[in-house]
């Protein structure tokens, strides 16, 4: 294990020498996992003369306008142990699923990630906390003249995702500047942005109704947080990415600092949201239940009932208020 950073010339000198490559991000991978995965496989595959594999879960209908998108391999196969595996947008082992064997056996593994809270998990990690989407650290070293508006719509997209469309408060002048420079190889803004952020489905928006309807206020209104249980995921065929957004929605509440989101993975199994405005760090309250992410957003996975998880975490939240 080694937490020193490799820079783009070293990444570029393995690309080179490996054989067969493999490239995976998190489970449930959302925009900038599948942006920044697909756009290093374009990337490769334009520029390099290696075999490369990758693996996502299943990838959201409106993400499917990236090129390529039909080579990632959602069965996660038995392979022959990778020449080079790279983990993206993945802030720790257990979030790379079914991919984690691959990146065991690889005879060179690296991590190419944003999140504060990942302690590096490959052979070799760069781990960029500023970044706002692993998109935005795999620009810095990727070689300008070498990417095309493929790759670019890759990392327009991821970058779009990660920061809500450039309004949270990861986005940087580098994350603007680096949005800026991916216009001029020809994306369309308003094609990705509305096309893959602000467009809902009709069953996208009633849940997200639903949730604000339900919304509860807690500490003085200072935090908010709604749940889907089971019963509300069968009841409308839900899929995981049905209620991305409504995070953000509740998020945005006049007074609010925290929202949480509990979405119900099991009885009594909760994948836990938190977004925050200004003041309290959620990626550190979720890392103490076992999860991670950044400041302003993190998630994990927490047992018990509602009541329990709720109050479990406005405990924390309200120490750090
Ligand atoms: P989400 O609320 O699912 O959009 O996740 C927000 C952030 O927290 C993302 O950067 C995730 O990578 C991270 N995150 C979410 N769930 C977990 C988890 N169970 N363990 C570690 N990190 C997580
Ligand atoms: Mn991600
Ligand atoms: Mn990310």
């Amino acid at each position: 294990m080694e937490l020193l950073m490799y820079n783009g010339e070293e990444l570029w000198n393995w690309v080179e020498g490996a054989k067969r490559i493999g490239i995976a991000g998190h489970i449930r991978p959302d925009g900038d996992c599948i942006g920044t995965c697909l756009a290093l496989y374009n990337y490769i595959l334009r520029n390099f003369s290696c075999e490369t594999d990758i693996y996502l879960e299943e990838i959201p209908e409106s993400f499917r306008i990236l090129k390529n998108v039909d080579d990632v391999n959602s069965l996660y196969p038995d392979a022959a142990p990778y020449d080079l595996f790279i983990a993206v947008d993945c802030g720790d082992f257990e979030r790379l699923g079914k991919a984690g064997r691959y990146l065991k056996e690889a005879k060179l593994s690296l991590c190419l990630d944003h999140h504060d809270t990942n302690t590096g998990y490959a052979m070799k990690n760069r781990i960029v906390p500023t970044a706002a989407a692993a998109a935005e650290a795999l620009f810095d070293l990727m070689d300008p003249e070498l990417i095309d508006i493929n790759i670019a719509e890759a990392l327009y997209l991821a970058i779009v995702h990660d920061t809500g469309v450039f309004k949270h408060s990861n986005t940087t002048r580098h994350t603007m500047e680096v949005a800026g420079r991916l216009l001029e190889y020809g994306v369309s803004s308003s094609k990705i942005i509305d096309g893959t952020f602000y467009e809902k489905t009709y069953l996208q928006n009633q849940i997200l109704g639903r949730c604000l309807m339900e919304s509860i206020v807690a500490l003085d209104g200072k935090v908010i947080f709604s749940s889907v249980n089971r019963k509300v995921q069968a009841l409308y065929g839900l899929e995981s990415s049905d209620t991305e957004g409504v995070i953000d929605q509740l998020r945005v509440t006049k007074g609010v600092e925290v929202a949480i989101l509990l979405k119900e993975m099991n009885p009594q199994v909760w994948r836990v949201s938190m977004r925050s405005c200004t003041s309290v760090n959620v990626g550190e309250i979720c890392m103490k239940f076992g999860g991670g992410g950044h400041i302003r957003a993190a998630g994990c996975i927490m047992n018990g009932s509602m009541h329990d998880v709720i109050n479990a975490l406005l405990r924390e939240i309200e120490q750090r208020l």
